[in-house]
């Protein structure tokens, strides 16, 4: 893209937007890019499209992770020259808009995509590469809209030629990518099962042995994936495994680094040239962040959802661990998800509990036979252990409300 292609509207739409998230950064209501994407668009609904156009994009999508495939996915595409990308996690978009207006002239874009958006921003952006990452429940939604999400990415994918990198393991996810020309799929694992029980093609049983999953009545199954996580490395599709040294927790982010591989060498990157990147990215927005303070080695991990608390257990060292409940608008009002987790990879490290909702979590805990201590604060928790590791498991606002505390000592 050069800014002498650009339309004059698309030209003013940007330097408006950029200037208002400027403004608004000035004046301390964060980074600015919602409310200056937002701007743009009202004065050109089409700068999505002319800020993309002549940049090769990538988009990721997905209930989890998506914010750090989209690091790591920027990180690799890194190899070939500036990356634009939406890295503070505006994911709809305005804040898509807003991350290319900002990033001026740049050959590649990587955004991350809330899953709602996915049809507009890829009629936007005209993408190389898609990668889908996995369909689960949010805190208020159930399996069924789980189920409709999917049919939304498959029909907004149909008759593109966009590549679709797609997780082998989420058979909601097989069912939105497999009609699609060109597929890469992943063996990113999905440690979360409770809503692809269902066919979302037929409505029978998904039956599962290991790694493998078939629907008991149509031809829905898991595909042969060519890209797949070996301990601490990634194999390609040629069987060469290549040793990745990410700074980022857990086998899910390995299988995020597979899925950026992958997406990359759709860009023509190979794998050996970009996994020296891929270590290069540690804490994104504070998460995995890791603080010292009073003796205390203190990690943090987000869980939004279910599947996230299943994620972060794989995360987290068997060491004291804090975990955090908040049920304030962000996070959802309604508690009852807390009954569709299951807290016993808990049972073998002392759990402090903290948060508006620690007592639902109290007894969610109790149900499942985890012994507990309920800490007032978050800096009680730091007096009630040992010097040494501190794994911190909090839902969104709990998040936030536990690094405003650290930010304020450090
Ligand atoms: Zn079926």
């Amino acid at each position: 893209m050069t800014d002498n292609t650009m339309p004059l509207r698309a030209k003013v739409a940007s330097t408006v937007s950029k200037t208002a998230a400027a403004l608004s950064r000035a004046a301390g209501r964060g980074d600015g890019s919602v409310i200056g994407g937002w701007i743009g668009l009202k004065i050109d609904p089409d700068l999505l499209a002319h800020l993309a156009a002549g940049r090769r994009v990538a988009l990721v999508s997905g209930t989890n992770g998506k914010t750090t495939t989209t690091r790591l996915t920027a990180a690799a595409l890194g190899v070939l020259g500036p990356v634009a990308t939406n890295s503070l996690g505006a994911n709809m978009p305005t804040g898509h808009t807003s991350a290319l207006a900002r990033a001026g002239r740049t050959p590649y874009a990587v955004l991350e995509v809330d899953e709602h958006y996915l049809a507009q921003v890829l009629d936007a952006t005209a993408p190389v590469a898609v990668a889908l990452l996995n369909l689960s429940r949010d805190q208020l939604d159930r399996a069924k809209e789980v189920a409709m999400m999917a049919t939304l990415w498959r029909d907004s994918l149909r008759g593109r030629d966009t590549h679709v990198v797609a997780n082998a393991d989420d058979p909601m996810v097989v069912y939105a990518a497999r009609d699609s020309t060109n597929v890469t799929w992943v063996a990113s694992g999905q440690r979360w099962h409770d809503d692809s029980w269902v066919c979302p093609e037929c409505g029978a049983h998904i039956e599962r042995d290991g790694d493998d999953w078939a629907c008991a009545r149509c031809d829905l199954r898991r595909p042969t994936p060519q890209w797949r996580v070996d301990g601490d490395a990634i194999v390609d599709p040629d069987g060469v495994a290549h040793t990745v040294h990410l700074r980022l927790p857990g086998r899910v982010n390995r299988a995020n680094a597979a899925t950026a591989l992958a997406v990359a060498a759709q860009f023509g990157v190979r794998p050996q040239d970009a996994v020296a990147h891929l270590s290069e990215v540690k804490s994104i927005a504070g998460r995995y962040a890791t603080v010292e303070r009073d003796g205390h080695t203190i990690r943090l991990l987000l869980a939004k959802n279910p599947a996230g608390w299943l994620e972060a257990f794989d995360m987290a060292e068997r060491v004291p661990t804090l975990l955090s409940i908040n049920a304030r608008d962000p996070d959802g009002l309604d508690t009852s998800w807390l009954y569709d987790v299951d807290f016993s990879p808990l049972r073998d490290r002392t759990v402090l509990i903290t948060g508006d909702r620690a007592m639902d979590l109290a007894v969610r805990l109790h149900v499942n036979e985890i012994a507990f201590e309920h800490v007032p604060s978050f800096s009680r928790a730091l007096a009630a252990i040992p010097r040494g590791r501190l794994e911190v498991i909090a839902n969104y606002t709990a998040f936030q409300d536990i690094r405003a505390e650290l930010d304020r000592v450090n």
